[in-house]
């Protein structure tokens, strides 16, 4: 599955996915593990295009600027 399509199933509330800082990377896939019982695929904001969603300015867990998709 595509970066783009596990957005659009995130958008529909399908999928969870966390946009973090490298400070709480860790945090993210232990909360994506948890919920899913499996690794998350991630990746990094700055190296992937999106189709049509922009990433938040500030991590889910802190007001820093998110460097890591986690999904
Ligand atoms: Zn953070």
């Amino acid at each position: 599955m595509s970066i783009n399509d596990k957005i659009k199933e995130n958008r529909f509330g399908v999928r969870n996915m966390y946009v973090v800082c490298s400070e709480h990377l860790s945090e993210a896939i232990d909360e994506f593990i948890e919920v899913y019982e499996q690794p998350p695929d991630i990746y990094e904001l700055d190296k992937v295009s999106f189709t049509d969603w922009i990433s938040p300015n500030s991590c889910d867990f802190c007001e820093v600027p998110p460097k890591y998709l986690v999904v």
